[in-house]
């Protein structure tokens, strides 16, 4: 496929149409060769890092949930799509770990918080956003080293989220990065534990692992890079990181 820039604007071309929806086509392709049924799999278009456009792109192809990871982000798009696109009706998915500071902006916009790993954070979606629906992510790394929990200590967690005014709807995993048998084994590993815990959802598989997610029985796959190609370096990502696990420690 040809190089594009990134979509980092607030408009397309037909161009960048075409490309993303042949994208997806070859997404499906692959999903359905992967043995995925496609009515029972949801793609959230995960638009991070890029423009507006992206965001348009995928509502126009009728890819109506939009996962963004960062807050201000979030807000910014939502705000300027309201703007732009009034009659926009996009299903925004908030993925991976939150600053519990930013809980209060978002809960109004988000419709699934992916990515929930304390009690502490439940609690607080729970008192701003009653009813709010979540999935508990999982960390297969054993290593402890980012976002997530660890398989044993899921069920616990889900105990306790399931005593507040939340639907706990299921689990959601990052794959191994670059050991595509440890993703393999960690998928099936969470479809496991959802089955257990009577959970329906599992959203697992993002560019580089989502036909072996979908194998492994996913209900949602994460898409951003296969779909609309690169994102632009994140500026001071390493400076905003550190900054928002410091903001985390005091739990
Ligand atoms: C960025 C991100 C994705 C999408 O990543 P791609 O590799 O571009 O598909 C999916 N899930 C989460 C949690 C992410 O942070």
């Amino acid at each position: 496929m040809n190089e594009q820039a990134p979509l980092t604007g607030e408009d397309y071309r037909d161009e960048d149409l075409a490309l993303v929806a042949a994208r997806l086509a070859a997404v499906r392709r692959r999903l359905a060769a992967a043995g995925a049924d496609p009515a029972a799999l949801s793609v959230v278009a995960v638009t991070k890092g890029l423009g507006l456009a992206a965001v348009r792109i995928a509502l126009r192809l009728g890819l109506v949930t939009i996962g963004e990871n960062y807050a201000d982000e979030l807000v910014a798009k939502a705000k300027r799509l309201a703007e732009v696109e009034a009659a926009a009706t996009p299903s925004w998915h908030f993925l991976g770990a939150l600053q519990q500071n930013k809980i209060g902006r978002l809960v109004h916009l988000v419709s699934r918080f992916e990515g929930v790993d304390r009690l502490a954070e439940g609690e607080r979606i729970a008192r701003l956003a009653p009813g709010a629906r979540v999935l508990v992510e999982v960390d297969c790394t054993g290593r402890g080293e980012r976002g997530g929990v660890v398989p044993a200590a899921v069920p616990e967690l889900i105990r306790a989220l399931s005593r507040l005014d939340l639907r706990v709807e299921g689990l959601m995993t990052i794959g191994v990065r670059d050991d595509a048998a440890a993703s393999a084994a960690a998928f099936v590993q969470v479809a496991r534990l959802a089955d257990d815990l009577g959970l329906a959802e599992r959203s697992m598989g993002m560019s580089g692992d989502f036909e072996l997610a979908a194998a492994a029985g996913a209900t949602t796959v994460r898409l951003g890079t296969a779909l609309f190609g690169p994102r632009p370096p994140r500026e001071g990502a390493a400076r905003r990181d550190a900054g928002s696990l410091a903001a985390e420690m005091p739990e």
